[in-house]
Protein backbone atom coordinates (compact mmCIF):
# COMPACT_ATOMS: atom_id res chain seq x y z
CA UNK A 1 0.00 0.00 0.00
CA UNK A 2 1.01 3.63 -0.51
CA UNK A 3 0.31 7.09 0.74
CA UNK A 4 1.18 10.54 0.45
CA UNK A 5 2.97 11.92 2.85
CA UNK A 6 3.56 15.94 4.02
CA UNK A 7 6.79 15.87 1.38
CA UNK A 8 3.65 15.16 -1.58
CA UNK A 9 1.79 18.70 -0.21
CA UNK A 10 2.48 21.93 -1.15
CA UNK A 11 1.62 23.61 2.28
CA UNK A 12 2.76 27.26 1.76
CA UNK A 13 -0.43 29.68 2.58
CA UNK A 14 -2.42 26.80 3.20
CA UNK A 15 -4.44 25.38 6.06
CA UNK A 16 -3.71 22.00 6.63
CA UNK A 17 -6.35 20.21 8.66
CA UNK A 18 -4.27 18.03 10.73
CA UNK A 19 -6.15 15.23 12.73
CA UNK A 20 -3.93 14.28 15.84
CA UNK A 21 -4.30 12.06 18.90
CA UNK A 22 -3.71 14.35 22.13
CA UNK A 23 -5.96 12.22 24.32
CA UNK A 24 -3.29 12.45 27.07
CA UNK A 25 -3.98 11.84 30.50
CA UNK A 26 -4.99 14.92 32.95
CA UNK A 27 -5.28 14.83 36.21
CA UNK A 28 -6.49 18.69 38.47
CA UNK A 29 -6.36 20.29 35.14
CA UNK A 30 -2.90 19.69 34.49
CA UNK A 31 -1.31 16.74 31.42
CA UNK A 32 0.88 14.32 33.57
CA UNK A 33 2.14 12.63 30.52
CA UNK A 34 3.08 14.80 27.50
CA UNK A 35 4.10 11.78 25.35
CA UNK A 36 1.21 12.07 22.97
CA UNK A 37 1.71 15.35 22.31
CA UNK A 38 5.48 15.33 21.68
CA UNK A 39 4.92 13.06 19.03
CA UNK A 40 2.59 15.35 17.39
CA UNK A 41 5.52 18.19 16.99
CA UNK A 42 7.64 17.24 14.08
CA UNK A 43 4.16 17.27 11.84
CA UNK A 44 3.33 20.25 13.46
CA UNK A 45 6.43 22.01 12.88
CA UNK A 46 6.98 21.01 9.40
CA UNK A 47 3.42 22.74 8.29
CA UNK A 48 4.40 26.24 10.44
CA UNK A 49 8.19 25.68 8.59
CA UNK A 50 6.06 24.76 5.18
CA UNK A 51 4.18 28.48 6.10
CA UNK A 52 1.16 26.44 6.32
CA UNK A 53 -1.32 26.86 9.23
CA UNK A 54 -1.89 23.78 11.10
CA UNK A 55 -5.57 23.64 12.49
CA UNK A 56 -5.16 20.14 15.00
CA UNK A 57 -8.48 18.49 15.21
CA UNK A 58 -8.46 15.85 18.21
CA UNK A 59 -10.66 13.90 20.63
CA UNK A 60 -10.68 13.75 24.48
CA UNK A 61 -12.02 11.02 26.11
CA UNK A 62 -15.29 9.86 25.55
CA UNK A 63 -18.15 12.59 25.72
CA UNK A 64 -20.49 10.59 23.06
CA UNK A 65 -21.58 13.26 21.10
CA UNK A 66 -22.14 15.55 24.03
CA UNK A 67 -20.48 18.96 25.39
CA UNK A 68 -19.17 17.56 28.94
CA UNK A 69 -17.03 20.33 30.17
CA UNK A 70 -14.70 18.09 31.70
CA UNK A 71 -13.77 16.90 28.24
CA UNK A 72 -12.82 20.35 26.61
CA UNK A 73 -9.66 19.96 25.04
CA UNK A 74 -8.61 23.59 26.39
CA UNK A 75 -6.79 21.75 29.38
CA UNK A 76 -4.01 20.49 26.40
CA UNK A 77 -3.00 24.03 25.30
CA UNK A 78 -0.60 24.88 27.64
CA UNK A 79 1.20 21.35 27.38
CA UNK A 80 0.54 21.72 23.48
CA UNK A 81 2.48 25.71 23.49
CA UNK A 82 5.12 24.15 25.70
CA UNK A 83 6.01 21.31 23.38
CA UNK A 84 5.43 23.27 20.31
CA UNK A 85 6.97 26.70 21.90
CA UNK A 86 4.64 29.00 20.29
CA UNK A 87 1.26 30.00 20.90
CA UNK A 88 -2.00 27.87 20.28
CA UNK A 89 -5.26 29.30 19.63
CA UNK A 90 -8.22 27.34 21.02
CA UNK A 91 -11.55 27.78 19.26
CA UNK A 92 -14.94 26.17 19.42
CA UNK A 93 -15.91 24.48 15.90
CA UNK A 94 -18.54 27.06 16.09
CA UNK A 95 -16.40 29.90 16.13
CA UNK A 96 -13.88 27.96 14.18
CA UNK A 97 -14.82 29.42 10.65
CA UNK A 98 -13.63 33.42 12.17
CA UNK A 99 -10.75 31.71 14.10
CA UNK A 100 -9.06 30.56 11.02
CA UNK A 101 -9.94 33.28 8.86
CA UNK A 102 -7.63 35.25 11.30
CA UNK A 103 -4.38 32.62 11.80
CA UNK A 104 -2.04 32.95 9.38
CA UNK A 105 0.76 30.32 10.13
CA UNK A 106 -0.84 29.99 13.37
CA UNK A 107 -1.19 26.86 15.39
CA UNK A 108 -5.41 26.69 15.78
CA UNK A 109 -6.85 23.61 18.18
CA UNK A 110 -10.40 22.88 17.21
CA UNK A 111 -12.61 22.10 20.78
CA UNK A 112 -12.93 18.03 21.56
CA UNK A 113 -14.32 16.73 18.05
CA UNK A 114 -16.20 14.07 19.67
CA UNK A 115 -18.73 16.79 21.34
CA UNK A 116 -20.37 16.63 17.83
CA UNK A 117 -22.86 13.98 17.64
CA UNK A 118 -21.56 13.11 14.12
CA UNK A 119 -18.33 12.64 14.62
CA UNK A 120 -18.57 9.00 15.66
CA UNK A 121 -21.09 8.38 12.88
CA UNK A 122 -18.88 9.74 10.29
CA UNK A 123 -20.86 12.15 9.36
CA UNK A 124 -20.70 13.70 5.60
CA UNK A 125 -22.38 16.80 7.18
CA UNK A 126 -19.89 17.06 9.91
CA UNK A 127 -16.85 15.90 7.62
CA UNK A 128 -18.43 19.13 4.89
CA UNK A 129 -17.59 21.47 8.06
CA UNK A 130 -14.25 20.86 8.59
CA UNK A 131 -13.45 20.50 5.23
CA UNK A 132 -14.53 24.08 4.80
CA UNK A 133 -11.86 25.26 7.54
CA UNK A 134 -9.02 24.06 5.09
CA UNK A 135 -7.02 22.97 2.40
CA UNK A 136 -5.47 19.80 2.81
CA UNK A 137 -6.03 17.06 5.04
CA UNK A 138 -3.58 15.64 7.05
CA UNK A 139 -3.99 12.37 9.52
CA UNK A 140 -0.89 12.16 12.02
CA UNK A 141 -3.20 9.68 14.40
CA UNK A 142 -3.02 6.34 13.72
CA UNK A 143 -4.30 5.43 17.38
CA UNK A 144 -7.41 6.84 15.88
CA UNK A 145 -7.43 5.14 12.19
CA UNK A 146 -9.62 1.81 13.38
CA UNK A 147 -12.12 4.18 13.57
CA UNK A 148 -14.63 5.10 10.71
CA UNK A 149 -15.26 8.82 12.20
CA UNK A 150 -15.84 11.82 9.95
CA UNK A 151 -12.44 13.61 11.04
CA UNK A 152 -10.48 10.21 10.29
CA UNK A 153 -12.63 9.06 7.24
CA UNK A 154 -15.27 11.19 5.83
CA UNK A 155 -13.26 14.20 5.97
CA UNK A 156 -10.27 12.31 4.38
CA UNK A 157 -12.52 12.08 0.69
CA UNK A 158 -13.15 15.60 0.51
CA UNK A 159 -10.07 17.21 0.49
CA UNK A 160 -6.07 16.41 -1.14
CA UNK A 161 -5.14 13.96 2.21
CA UNK A 162 -2.02 12.61 3.27
CA UNK A 163 -0.04 11.21 6.33
CA UNK A 164 1.87 13.19 8.77
CA UNK A 165 5.42 12.88 10.19
CA UNK A 166 3.91 10.14 12.99
CA UNK A 167 1.56 7.92 11.00
CA UNK A 168 3.99 7.61 7.82
CA UNK A 169 6.50 6.23 10.26
CA UNK A 170 3.85 4.06 11.81
CA UNK A 171 2.53 2.41 8.45
CA UNK A 172 6.22 1.94 7.44
CA UNK A 173 7.41 0.05 10.38
CA UNK A 174 3.94 -2.20 9.88
CA UNK A 175 4.44 -2.60 6.48
CA UNK A 176 8.25 -3.84 6.87
CA UNK A 177 6.86 -5.89 9.50
CA UNK A 178 3.83 -7.53 7.55
CA UNK A 179 3.03 -5.64 4.56
CA UNK A 180 6.43 -7.10 2.47
CA UNK A 181 8.87 -8.54 5.55
CA UNK A 182 12.10 -9.98 5.38
CA UNK A 183 11.73 -13.57 5.98
CA UNK A 184 11.33 -15.91 8.12
CA UNK A 185 9.12 -14.13 10.29
CA UNK A 186 8.25 -14.92 13.50
CA UNK A 187 5.28 -13.69 15.93
CA UNK A 188 4.90 -13.69 19.34
CA UNK A 189 1.68 -13.04 20.72
CA UNK A 190 0.98 -13.29 24.96
CA UNK A 191 -1.04 -12.07 27.15
CA UNK A 192 -4.62 -13.01 29.00
CA UNK A 193 -7.06 -14.57 26.93
CA UNK A 194 -7.44 -16.23 23.94
CA UNK A 195 -11.11 -14.76 23.23
CA UNK A 196 -9.63 -11.46 22.92
CA UNK A 197 -6.81 -12.61 20.25
CA UNK A 198 -8.69 -15.46 17.93
CA UNK A 199 -9.37 -13.05 14.58
CA UNK A 200 -5.15 -11.97 15.26
CA UNK A 201 -3.66 -15.47 15.65
CA UNK A 202 -6.01 -16.47 12.72
CA UNK A 203 -4.47 -13.68 10.64
CA UNK A 204 -1.26 -14.57 12.13
CA UNK A 205 -0.97 -18.43 11.08
CA UNK A 206 -1.63 -17.25 7.34
CA UNK A 207 1.21 -14.82 7.06
CA UNK A 208 4.16 -16.20 9.33
CA UNK A 209 6.70 -18.43 9.61
CA UNK A 210 6.76 -18.74 13.48
CA UNK A 211 4.25 -18.54 15.91
CA UNK A 212 5.25 -18.11 19.35
CA UNK A 213 1.81 -18.52 21.67
CA UNK A 214 2.75 -17.40 25.02
CA UNK A 215 1.22 -15.69 28.34
CA UNK A 216 -2.26 -17.70 29.98
CA UNK A 217 -3.30 -18.32 26.30
CA UNK A 218 -0.98 -20.77 26.05
CA UNK A 219 -3.07 -22.63 28.39
CA UNK A 220 -5.66 -22.66 26.63
CA UNK A 221 -4.09 -24.40 23.45
CA UNK A 222 -2.15 -26.77 25.93
CA UNK A 223 -5.92 -27.85 27.27
CA UNK A 224 -7.18 -28.10 23.95
CA UNK A 225 -4.09 -30.49 23.43
CA UNK A 226 -5.40 -33.02 26.43
CA UNK A 227 -3.22 -31.55 28.90
CA UNK A 228 -3.75 -31.13 32.02
CA UNK A 229 -3.59 -26.99 33.62
CA UNK A 230 -4.67 -27.49 37.08
CA UNK A 231 -6.01 -24.23 38.55
CA UNK A 232 -4.62 -22.14 35.51
CA UNK A 233 -6.50 -18.93 33.41
CA UNK A 234 -7.96 -21.28 30.77
CA UNK A 235 -10.73 -20.97 28.75
CA UNK A 236 -11.51 -24.13 28.31
CA UNK A 237 -14.71 -23.39 26.02
CA UNK A 238 -12.33 -22.61 23.35
CA UNK A 239 -10.64 -25.69 22.99
CA UNK A 240 -12.29 -26.30 19.43
CA UNK A 241 -11.58 -22.58 18.02
CA UNK A 242 -7.94 -22.82 19.18
CA UNK A 243 -7.29 -26.75 17.50
CA UNK A 244 -9.04 -24.77 14.54
CA UNK A 245 -5.69 -22.33 14.72
CA UNK A 246 -3.71 -25.44 15.13
CA UNK A 247 -5.32 -27.06 11.92
CA UNK A 248 -4.94 -23.73 9.89
CA UNK A 249 -1.09 -23.50 11.13
CA UNK A 250 -0.35 -27.03 9.56
CA UNK A 251 -2.40 -26.02 6.72
CA UNK A 252 -0.49 -23.07 5.71
CA UNK A 253 3.05 -24.87 7.33
CA UNK A 254 3.13 -22.18 10.46
CA UNK A 255 5.29 -23.23 13.18
CA UNK A 256 3.59 -23.02 16.48
CA UNK A 257 6.01 -22.71 19.10
CA UNK A 258 4.14 -23.53 23.04
CA UNK A 259 5.76 -23.41 26.17
CA UNK A 260 7.27 -26.98 26.53
CA UNK A 261 8.42 -26.16 30.24
CA UNK A 262 6.35 -23.92 32.38
CA UNK A 263 6.81 -21.81 36.09
CA UNK A 264 4.27 -23.21 38.32
CA UNK A 265 2.66 -21.76 41.85
CA UNK A 266 0.30 -22.72 44.13
CA UNK A 267 -0.75 -18.80 44.49
CA UNK A 268 -1.35 -15.66 42.35
CA UNK A 269 1.30 -13.35 44.39
CA UNK A 270 4.96 -11.94 43.68
CA UNK A 271 7.80 -14.07 45.25
CA UNK A 272 5.23 -17.04 45.53
CA UNK A 273 6.84 -20.66 46.01
CA UNK A 274 7.51 -22.00 42.36
CA UNK A 275 8.57 -24.52 40.64
CA UNK A 276 9.25 -25.39 36.87
CA UNK A 277 7.82 -28.43 35.02
CA UNK A 278 7.26 -30.08 32.04
CA UNK A 279 4.17 -28.71 30.03
CA UNK A 280 2.05 -31.37 29.92
CA UNK A 281 3.11 -31.73 33.95
CA UNK A 282 0.82 -28.72 35.85
CA UNK A 283 -0.22 -30.25 39.32
CA UNK A 284 -4.19 -30.15 39.79
CA UNK A 285 -3.67 -27.57 42.33
CA UNK A 286 -1.67 -24.88 40.37
CA UNK A 287 -1.52 -22.69 38.21
CA UNK A 288 0.85 -21.47 35.55
CA UNK A 289 2.47 -18.14 35.27
CA UNK A 290 5.12 -18.12 33.17
CA UNK A 291 6.64 -20.49 30.14
CA UNK A 292 10.63 -21.71 31.68
CA UNK A 293 14.05 -21.80 30.63
CA UNK A 294 13.36 -24.52 27.70
CA UNK A 295 10.85 -22.44 26.19
CA UNK A 296 12.60 -19.86 26.11
CA UNK A 297 15.93 -21.05 24.76
CA UNK A 298 13.17 -22.11 22.13
CA UNK A 299 12.38 -18.60 21.74
CA UNK A 300 15.48 -17.35 21.74
CA UNK A 301 16.86 -20.11 18.64
CA UNK A 302 13.74 -18.96 16.77
CA UNK A 303 14.68 -14.77 17.17
CA UNK A 304 18.01 -16.19 16.22
CA UNK A 305 17.21 -17.48 12.66
CA UNK A 306 14.38 -14.85 11.90
CA UNK A 307 14.72 -11.73 10.20
CA UNK A 308 11.62 -9.61 11.14
CA UNK A 309 9.69 -10.21 14.41
CA UNK A 310 6.05 -8.83 15.59
CA UNK A 311 5.06 -9.07 19.24
CA UNK A 312 1.92 -8.46 20.95
CA UNK A 313 1.50 -9.71 24.62
CA UNK A 314 3.76 -10.77 27.61
CA UNK A 315 4.55 -14.33 28.04
CA UNK A 316 3.68 -14.37 31.19
CA UNK A 317 2.16 -12.33 34.70
CA UNK A 318 5.08 -10.20 34.09
CA UNK A 319 3.71 -7.65 36.53
CA UNK A 320 4.50 -10.20 39.46
CA UNK A 321 8.54 -11.10 40.13
CA UNK A 322 10.06 -13.72 39.06
CA UNK A 323 7.42 -14.55 36.74
CA UNK A 324 8.39 -11.93 33.84
CA UNK A 325 11.35 -14.00 32.93
CA UNK A 326 10.55 -15.61 30.29
CA UNK A 327 8.95 -12.11 29.15
CA UNK A 328 12.31 -10.16 29.99
CA UNK A 329 14.53 -12.97 28.47
CA UNK A 330 12.86 -13.14 25.31
CA UNK A 331 12.44 -9.29 24.82
CA UNK A 332 16.06 -8.73 25.48
CA UNK A 333 17.24 -11.34 23.18
CA UNK A 334 15.28 -9.41 20.25
CA UNK A 335 16.76 -6.31 21.18
CA UNK A 336 20.04 -7.78 20.98
CA UNK A 337 19.52 -9.04 17.78
CA UNK A 338 17.73 -5.87 16.25
CA UNK A 339 20.82 -3.84 17.39
CA UNK A 340 23.55 -6.07 15.94
CA UNK A 341 21.48 -5.84 12.16
CA UNK A 342 19.72 -9.05 12.42
CA UNK A 343 16.07 -8.90 13.29
CA UNK A 344 13.53 -6.25 12.35
CA UNK A 345 11.35 -6.07 15.81
CA UNK A 346 8.12 -4.15 15.42
CA UNK A 347 6.08 -4.33 18.98
CA UNK A 348 3.28 -2.78 20.27
CA UNK A 349 -0.82 -3.24 21.61
CA UNK A 350 -2.24 -3.95 25.41
CA UNK A 351 0.11 -3.89 28.39
CA UNK A 352 3.57 -4.62 25.08
CA UNK A 353 4.89 -1.20 25.74
CA UNK A 354 5.01 -1.93 29.65
CA UNK A 355 6.25 -5.21 29.54
CA UNK A 356 8.80 -4.26 27.08
CA UNK A 357 10.02 -1.09 29.18
CA UNK A 358 10.19 -3.19 32.42
CA UNK A 359 12.67 -5.52 30.21
CA UNK A 360 14.83 -2.79 29.51
CA UNK A 361 14.16 -3.84 26.30
CA UNK A 362 11.83 -1.39 24.07
CA UNK A 363 14.64 1.40 23.33
CA UNK A 364 16.43 -1.92 21.63
CA UNK A 365 13.20 -2.78 19.25
CA UNK A 366 13.29 -1.04 15.41
CA UNK A 367 9.57 0.33 16.45
CA UNK A 368 7.18 0.43 19.12
CA UNK A 369 3.72 1.17 18.47
CA UNK A 370 1.29 3.17 21.18
CA UNK A 371 -1.99 3.16 19.10
CA UNK A 372 -3.17 -0.16 21.04
CA UNK A 373 -6.47 -1.10 19.31
CA UNK A 374 -5.31 0.00 16.37
CA UNK A 375 -2.44 -1.56 16.34
CA UNK A 376 -4.19 -4.93 17.80
CA UNK A 377 -6.52 -4.72 14.53
CA UNK A 378 -3.91 -4.24 11.95
CA UNK A 379 -2.37 -7.41 13.18
CA UNK A 380 -5.71 -9.19 12.69
CA UNK A 381 -5.30 -8.34 8.99
CA UNK A 382 -8.16 -5.34 8.69
CA UNK A 383 -8.03 -2.88 6.92
CA UNK A 384 -7.98 0.30 9.00
CA UNK A 385 -10.61 3.09 7.72
CA UNK A 386 -8.77 6.24 8.05
CA UNK A 387 -5.41 4.72 6.36
CA UNK A 388 -7.33 3.17 3.87
CA UNK A 389 -8.64 6.86 2.90
CA UNK A 390 -4.87 7.89 2.68
CA UNK A 391 -4.45 5.32 0.08
CA UNK A 392 -3.10 6.58 -3.61
P1 LIG B 1 -3.25 -8.73 27.32
O1 LIG B 1 -3.85 -7.44 27.75
O2 LIG B 1 -4.19 -9.68 26.68
O3 LIG B 1 -1.97 -8.53 26.52
O4 LIG B 1 -2.82 -9.49 28.65
C1 LIG B 1 -1.85 -9.02 29.53
C2 LIG B 1 -2.06 -9.65 30.86
O5 LIG B 1 -1.94 -11.05 30.77
C3 LIG B 1 -1.05 -9.20 31.89
O6 LIG B 1 -1.75 -8.54 32.93
C4 LIG B 1 -0.44 -10.51 32.38
O7 LIG B 1 -0.22 -10.55 33.78
C5 LIG B 1 -1.48 -11.51 32.03
N1 LIG B 1 -0.93 -12.87 31.93
C6 LIG B 1 0.05 -13.30 31.15
N2 LIG B 1 0.32 -14.60 31.38
C7 LIG B 1 -0.51 -15.01 32.37
C8 LIG B 1 -0.74 -16.25 33.05
N3 LIG B 1 -0.02 -17.34 32.75
N4 LIG B 1 -1.68 -16.30 34.00
C9 LIG B 1 -2.40 -15.17 34.29
N5 LIG B 1 -2.25 -13.99 33.69
C10 LIG B 1 -1.32 -13.91 32.74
Amino acid sequence: MSWKTLDHMHLSGKRVLTRVDINVPVENGRVTDTTRIDRIVPTVQHILESSGTPILIAHFGRPKGQVVDALSLKVTVPALEAALGVPVKFTSLDNARETVTFAKNQVVLIENIRFEPGEERNDPQLAQRLADLGDIYCNDAFSAAHRAHASTEALAQLRPACAGRLMAEELTALEAALGKPERPVVAVVGGAKVSSKLDLLSNLVGQVDHLVIGGGMANTFLAAQGHAVGKSLCEHALADKAQRILQQAQATGCEIILPSDIVVVREFAAHAPHETVAAEACPDDAMILDAGPETVARIGACLARARTLIWNGPLGAFEIQPFDRATNAAAQSAATLTKMGKLISVAGGGDTVAALNQAGAADGFSYISTAGGAFLEWMEGKDLPGVAALAT
